[in-house]
């Protein structure tokens, strides 16, 4: 099986070790490719250097909500200059009414201005919505959005919202920490997403899974703790077959189809399509 993880963050200095050894894993298990987002200026670098050094590596460069402040004036046109240097999408952007402290015009100020970028440079974007999926509907509704496409990665909405985002354009990964007791309202919910927007990530490091309850033993002990790692991502793929009630091979074959859907122009080999 040839997986995909839509969205992780191996940058993060969390994950301990050499990150060629936390690629090397994925490859290991079956990832064909990854979305690695940054999350401020401050990570763009550590990003570009995994994608120059692994074809399996989209990076994604962006702001992240959380950190909004402190924004160093002109970081749009560098944002804009990183973007053109290699293929790459846009993101983690997004807003977020979970976390206290954000500034909420700031927030979305500075997700509409990257969402704008994306539009102008015609590239997919990573969207974080926690706990803000209505807001985030009402933004993108009155904006332009990218005709390449935009992934709300871990979608925690509600099931009446995902045709008015899916006709924006919208594709929905699923994390594999739904799987744990409690959430069955939210993997609920992914029964009825389109199958053709359909996405799996880890968000590693964040999003640990619940291996205790690893039903298909998929996780080979990659991720221990409050770490999770992209090579669990079987993990997830199995969970949310189950959730589907399909095998996790079909799985597997549409998550790939509808990634090299919207991450199209990003692909390189060996990831590229056949
Ligand atoms: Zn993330």
């Amino acid at each position: 099986m040839r997986l995909f993880d839509a969205h992780n963050h191996i940058q993060d200095e969390r994950l301990l070790g050499d990150r060629g050894e936390i690629v090397r894993a994925s490859i290991d298990v079956g990832v064909a490719a990854m979305v690695v987002n940054a999350t401020s200026e401050a990570d763009w670098d550590a990003v570009e250097r995994l994608a120059a050094s692994h074809p399996e590596v989209v990076p994604s460069f962006g702001v992240h909500p959380w950190h909004i402040a402190g924004l160093a004036a002109g970081w749009q046109e560098r944002l804009v200059k990183r973007l053109r240097r290699r293929p790459s999408a846009v993101g983690e952007i997004g807003i977020d009414h979970f976390r206290e402290g954000l500034d909420r015009g700031l927030q979305e100020r500075v997700f509409l201005e990257q969402l704008q970028i994306a539009v102008e440079e015609r590239l997919p974007v990573s969207i974080h919505g926690l706990r803000a999926w209505g807001r985030l509907y009402d933004l993108l509704r009155a904006a332009r959005t990218p005709a390449e496409g935009f992934l709300l990665h871990s979608y925690g909405g509600p099931s009446e919202m995902v045709g008015g985002f899916a006709d924006l354009g919208a594709y929905f990964s699923f994390s594999g920490a739904f799987l744990r007791p409690g959430r069955e309202s939210r993997t609920a919910v992914f029964r009825g997403i389109p199958r053709d927007r359909l996405l799996v990530e880890t968000d590693a490091p964040y999003q640990a899974l619940p291996l205790e309850l690893d039903p298909c033993k998929a996780s080979r002990g990659l991720a221990s703790g409050a770490l999770n790692h992209p090579a669990t991502i079987g993990v997830t793929y199995c969970g949310l077959a189950r959730v589907l009630g399909i095998n996790a091979e079909e799985l597997a074959g549409q998550a790939e189809r509808n990634f090299r859907a919207l991450f199209r122009k990003l692909l390189r080999d060996p990831a590229r399509a056949p």
